[in-house]
Formats: structure tokens, sequence, C-alpha cells
């Protein structure tokens, strides 16, 4: 017995010094240097112990860790909204996780992309809510907007000029249950009255984002975080992914994968069927679909942030637009600091970005931003009181590609809503409007109603232990261009994570996790799946 104890206790400990091996390989950072430091500190006391079967062990998981060979329950690739939502999931319900991301920071588009803003929209009610919860205690972190003066409405009896897009500014009387009010009975949601008194979103800090979702991980006791690591390759047979190879030179292998990447490139690494571009009506019988095929895609925005100063002004820089006719409108959202986030609708047409390739793409909105900032300069001298302060890291993709799963969600879901739909999976609501940018939907306006999307677009088809939660899960182009907002895909990689501890707990593929049992369990984390709003879940976000 005392044996017995002796070998689970040295496990245990065993198990610390993988974790703590595989971080710092992961990290390669300063602050791997702390954790090789406990590690040390373990192994001294080991030593004194002089325990045989702990240092059986010992060797057995070091020696595996410095050969680069991991294991863990959960491989989540991608560490924006969808994969943040896909571990915290998994970990929270206790399977072990390894969530890698290739940026210095978590947050993905959201952050390092400079979408520094949670759109207004139903669904949100589960982890995002625990998440504003965790950013309000940061002063200054977080905020929510109501509409402010907009192109479209100018009234030159109020307003000195014509704003140059749309302006959100933080309003402090609102609460978390006014973000997610797309939908109420009456209204003309079209009209600026009713956008002012009902759209309120969140404009938040990305590096206040980015911490706090790391210490929520953290916070778990199951997450290992491997930041600047990338996906390289996987392998694959049978409709199971069996392991992936990362740019740290290392091998992760995993009971299930969640790809998160935005880009759907675990999926494609494994054989998965990918669309890209706009589908033909006959695909999925959309009514606004094109005739034929086209190789559009959502255009891409590269973000930039002013703060109240003054800066010389750029006289080298071009005032005339050369990629358009005219410079694009910019949605302007005040953010809780006083800073405004600057986001051009778009900086670049998606085709434009799928010919150049990202680098050279990024290398020319960058040159556009410049271009951009100096014509808003020109256009109103509100804009000389502010200089440029930043320009996000990387670029926002709205879409490339989408993975055929299980189901694909098209328009029809979106215009059928909540109410004429028959899925008996919904595992997340979503109310945005069809919103293309490239001007390719002839739908314009809102929706009617809430739709749910399938657990079943989560699914790859024919993959056994692998989910893609992300905006590159299974959604036909003009499905995508309502569903792609970030709370939409934390929500997203909430179902994915909770779905892997179902299959674990029943020992069943992910394709045939009861959808009953997953519905269940995201409700009692607090997911929205009926609508209107069950009367506990909004006394829920009541207690914010
Ligand atoms: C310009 C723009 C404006 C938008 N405006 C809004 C808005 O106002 N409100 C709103 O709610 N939504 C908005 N959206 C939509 C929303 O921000 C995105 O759709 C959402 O953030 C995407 O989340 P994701 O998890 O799918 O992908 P991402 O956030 O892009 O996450 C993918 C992650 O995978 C990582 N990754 C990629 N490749 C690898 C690899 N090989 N190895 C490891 N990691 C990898 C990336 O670094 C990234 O962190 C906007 C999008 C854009 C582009």
């Amino acid at each position: 017995m005392r044996v017995f104890r002796t070998f689970l206790l040295e496990a245990l400990r065993a198990q610390h010094w993988l974790v703590t091996l595989s971080e710092a390989k992961g990290l390669c950072r300063w602050e791997s240097l702390g954790k090789l430091l406990r590690f040390f500190a373990s192994l001294r006391m080991t030593i004194n112990r002089g325990s045989v079967s702990g240092w059986a062990l010992f060797v057995a998981v070091a020696g595996a860790a410095l050969a680069g060979e991991y294991d863990c329950d959960v491989a989540v690739i991608g560490g924006g909204s969808g994969g943040f939502g896909a571990a915290l999931a998994a970990a929270r319900l206790g399977l072990d996780v390894v969530l890698v991301e290739k940026g210095d920071c978590l947050g993905g588009t959201s952050t390092r992309g400079g979408v520094n803003c949670w759109e207004i929209g139903c669904g949100g009610t589960g982890i995002p809510f625990d998440l504003y919860k965790e950013l309000k205690k940061i002063p200054k972190a977080v905020g929510i907007y109501t509409f402010g003066r907009h192109a479209g409405t100018f009234d030159p009896s109020r307003e000195s000029f014509r704003y140059p897009g749309g302006e959100t500014v933080i309003d402090p009387g609102r609460r978390y249950l006014d973000t997610l009010r797309r939908h109420i009975p009456r209204g003309d949601k079209n009209s600026p009255e009713y956008r002012r008194a009902h759209f309120h979103g969140l404009p938040f800090e990305p590096e206040a984002m980015a911490k706090t979702m790391r210490a929520m991980l953290d916070a778990t006791g199951h997450c290992r975080v491997w930041l600047n690591t990338a996906f390289v390759s996987a392998e694959a047979n049978d409709g199971r992914v069996r392991s992936i190879q990362l740019s740290n030179g290392s091998r992760l292998r995993a009971r299930h994968f969640i790809d998160s990447t935005g880009d759907g490139l675990v999926c494609v690494a494994v054989g998965c069927e990918a669309m890209t571009g706009q589908e033909p009506c006959g695909r999925f019988n959309e009514p606004t679909a094109p005739t034929n095929a086209t190789a559009r895609v959502n255009g891409v925005t590269l973000i930039y942030r002013i703060t109240p100063g003054k800066e010389p002004a750029a006289e080298n820089t071009p005032v005339k637009c050369w990629w358009a006719g005219r410079f694009p409108s910019a949605q302007i959202n005040h953010l809780p600091n006083g800073d405004l986030n600057i986001n051009m609708l778009p900086t670049m047409e998606g085709k434009e970005f799928m010919q150049l390739g990202y680098d050279a793409a990024l290398a020319e909105c960058q040159k556009r931003v410049r271009a951009h900032w100096r014509y808003l300069q020109n256009y109103a001298e509100e804009f000389r009181r502010f200089r440029l302060v930043w320009i996000a890291p990387a670029l926002g993709v709205r879409e490339t590609r989408r993975i055929v799963g299980e189901y694909v969600l098209n328009e029809n879901d979106l215009l059928a809503g909540l109410s004429g739909q028959k899925h008996p999976d919904i595992i997340c609501l979503a109310d945005h409007m069809m919103d293309t940018h490239g001007g390719h939907s002839k739908h314009r306006g809102e929706l009617t109603e809430p739709y749910g999307v399938p657990y079943r677009c989560l699914i790859p088809k024919g993959f056994r232990n692998l989910l893609v939660a992300c905006r590159a899960s299974s959604f036909s182009s003009l499905a995508a261009s309502s569903c792609r907002l970030s709370r939409t895909m934390i929500q997203l990689g909430q179902a994915a994570g909770t779905a892997t501890a179902l299959a674990k707990e029943l020992n069943v593929d992910l394709p045939a996790v009861p959808t009953d049992r997953l519905r269940s369990a995201l409700r009692e984390q607090h997911v929205q799946l009926e609508h209107p709003m069950p009367a506990a879940l909004r006394s829920h976000l009541e207690r914010e």
C-alpha cells in the first residue's frame, strides 16, 4: 500500500515535470526560466529522498519531453476567440489541454488583429460573459458603446461635418445584457433612432484581453499554453488525427484535436474538404447566392489606433486613394481610455488579398493605413487633435477557407431563424446581419430572428477525433458573413471543448457525442440556446 501511495505521489510530481519541460520548450522565453528553476528544485527534492519509482518515472517523462514528444487529452491549435473558448471549456471540465498559438499572445484577430470590439448580438452568454466580468476588474479595460454619428444619418443642423463612416461612443449607463439585444420585438431595426436605443457592443483593450484570457486558462490548472509555436503538419489515418508536428520541433499526440486556426489549417493538412469563395446558389439552395461560383471572399482590414495629441503633418504620404475610387469609410470605435480604433471597410478586397498572399498584403495595407490616416486628418479638424499611435501587428482577415462538415450552415438557416430550423443539435445562437463587405450579398438589412448553429458544423466530414471551432467552421460563404463574430467564435469553442469532455467521459468518438447531453452541459454553463432568453439566464446576466 505504502509503495503504491509513493508511486502515485511521484507520478503526480512527474507529470508536473513533464508540464514544466513542455512549457519551457514551447515558450522558449523568459517566463520559462522560472519554470525551469522550479523543475530543478523538484529534482533536488527527489534526489534527497532517493525514491526509486520517482526516478524511474522522471527518467521516462523527461526523456519523452526532451525528445519532443508530448501527450494530452485535447490539443487546441490556434489561440484566438474560438481556441480560447475551446481550451477553457475543456480545461474547466478537467481535461489535460495543450493550446498551441503561433503569435506572442492570445486573442488572435480580437487582439493582434485590432478587432478590439465585440459586436452586438445574441449568444455571447457563456464564456464571453465570464471573460467580460474578469475584464471589468481592470480599470479602463472594457466599456459598452452606443451608436454615435454616422455618414448615412448626417444632420447639418446638429453636426458640423458628415462623419467618415460610423462612430460608437462609450456609454457608462449600459450593462452587458444591453449588448445581447439585437433582436427585440418591435421597431425599425434599420433606423438610426432604433440603433442608438438598442445596439450596444463592447470595445476593450487588447492587452488586457490577452492577459485575462491567459489568466483564466492558467486558473484551471489544466491548460498548457504554448505561445510562439506554430502548427506545421499533421499525421492522420482511419478518420483520426494521430499527432501534429510543431515549429519548435516537438510532436503532440492527443485524444482529440480542435482546429481553431481561423484558416482550417489542421483540417486541410489531414485532407478535409474545404470551400473558398462564394458557392453557387444551387449548392445549398441559397436564395441570394450567385448563379455561378465566384472567387470573391470578404475584404481584409488593417486596423489602427489614434490617441489624443499632436503629430507633425505627414508630408510624404500620398493623399490620393490609389487602390479604389475613393478612401473607404471606416467604423470608428471609442475605446475606454479615449483612444479611437479605426476599422476601414475594408483596407483591401478579399480577392486581392488572396492573390498577393499574407506578407505582401500586410506591407501594402500598412501603406494604405498611413494614407487613410492622412486623409482623415485632411478631412476634418477633429482628427488633427489625434496622433497615430498603433497599427495592428496582424491583418484582420474576415474570411479565407471554410471546412465542409457534417452539416453546412447556410442562408436558409439564417432566413428561417431558430423557430424555423429543425436541427436537434444547436449549440449556440447568432443573429448578425449578412455582412459581406466585398458587396457580393444581395440580402441587405437585419435578420428577423436569431438562428442556431448545429454541432455538426464543427465536425469535419469523415473525422472522428477532430473538430473545427473558428471562422473556418462549416458555413457557406453567406452564412460565414453573419456568423463570424468574436463572441460566436468563443461559443463555438465552448461547445467544442465541452464535446471533447463528454466524448472522453462516455468513451465515444466526437460525432457520437449525444447532443442532448451536450446541450444540457452548455445550458449549465449559461449558454443561451433558446430565444427569447429564459428568465433564469437573464437573472444570471443581471448579476454582472
Ligand atoms: C476587420 C475585422 C473587423 C471585425 N469586426 C468585428 C466586430 O466588430 N465585432 C465582432 O464580434 N467580430 C468582428 N469581426 C469578426 C471576428 O473578429 C473574427 O471573425 C474572429 O475574431 C475570428 O476568431 P477565430 O478564433 O475564428 O480566429 P482568430 O481570432 O483569427 O484566431 C486564429 C488563431 O490561430 C492562430 N494560428 C493561425 N495559424 C496557426 C498555426 N499554424 N499554428 C498555431 N496557431 C495558428 C492565429 O495566430 C490566431 O491567433 C471582425 C473581423 C475582422 C477581420
